[in-house]
């Protein structure tokens, strides 16, 4: 069949996330053996897996905070081939892409809540101070903590500090929204908050990666569960189907420590 005419001049906007064969090793210890995944644009996939799998590592890999010893990786428009010379002009770009929320909240303990979200505004996207502050207290409003503004990190639970590296992240537009474990270092009450704010970022249609021991969220909000384990992806799909009837044993015993826990 012939594609209409304004099919052919569509142009998507967004092309999600494409890894391909990446490897890494750490010595001769190997992390990540071979590993491929997409995320569609729009969708929400779920990471999970035991402790040591490499997870974390994988996602790390997506904007290079750890190098891949070879691969390729795609971020929207962005392509990037980490065995070989990289170009940091490319590896800027596709920095700008990706938006990347960790277990520990990174913020700056000596600058106020909106000088968090908006000194990365100035640093990264050039604009001014008011202009960065005017679009930090929108995102602040998004995250249910514009009356925080003028506090500093330190004056807010764990909770609110994840809420805010979520509206950092956000700050500097990026298409794809990675996150390592985000409600595993605070309090499973204040968890909820934040789990709020990511379920209404997806329902929002953002392209999101999450690094997860949420069970209920990755049910619940995820479009695909991914499960890895020593080194590999070993089992993929809808995450209700893998959940009630997992393929695989290792996922299987996993799924039995976690909900037992
Ligand atoms: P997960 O997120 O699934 O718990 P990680 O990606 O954190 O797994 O770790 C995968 C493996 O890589 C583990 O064996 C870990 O010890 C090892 N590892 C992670 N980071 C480093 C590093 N910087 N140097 C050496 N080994 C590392």
């Amino acid at each position: 069949m012939t594609p209409s005419t304004s099919a052919q001049e569509k142009v998507p906007t967004q092309l999600g996330i494409r890894l391909d064969n990446i490897s890494k090793k750490y010595g001769e210890h190997v992390v990540l053996d071979d590993v491929s995944l997409h995320v569609e644009p729009g969708s929400v996939t779920a990471l999970i897996g035991p402790s040591g799998a490499g997870k974390s590592t994988f996602l790390r890999c997506i904007n290079l905070l750890e190098r891949p010893d070879s691969g390729t990786i795609q971020v929207d428009h962005h392509t990037i081939h980490p065995g070989k010379s990289v170009n940091p002009k490319d590896l800027a770009a596709l920095r700008r892409t990706v938006g990347m929320v960790f277990q520990s909240f990174n913020l700056f303990p000596h600058m106020s809540v909106l000088n968090n979200i908006s000194f990365p505004q100035q640093r990264v996207l050039g604009k001014s101070r008011e202009e960065a502050d005017a679009r930090s207290m929108q995102l602040l409003e998004r995250v249910g903590l514009e009356e925080k503004a003028a506090a500093h990190p330190g004056r807010c639970s764990g909770g609110q500090q994840q809420r805010i590296a979520i509206a950092r992240a956000l700050a500097l537009d990026p298409s794809i929204m990675l996150f390592d474990e985000p409600t595993s270092a605070i309090d499973p009450e204040v968890g909820l908050e934040v789990l709020a704010v990511m379920r209404e970022l997806a329902s929002d249609g953002m392209t999101m990666l999450v690094v997860t021991h949420e069970m209920q969220f990755a049910r619940d909000v995820s479009d695909t569960l991914v499960v890895m384990a020593d080194c590999k992806i070993i089992e993929q799909g809808d995450p209700r189907a893998i959940m009630t009837d997992p393929q695989e044993a290792r996922t299987r015993r996993f799924l039995r420590a976690v909900l037992e826990r």
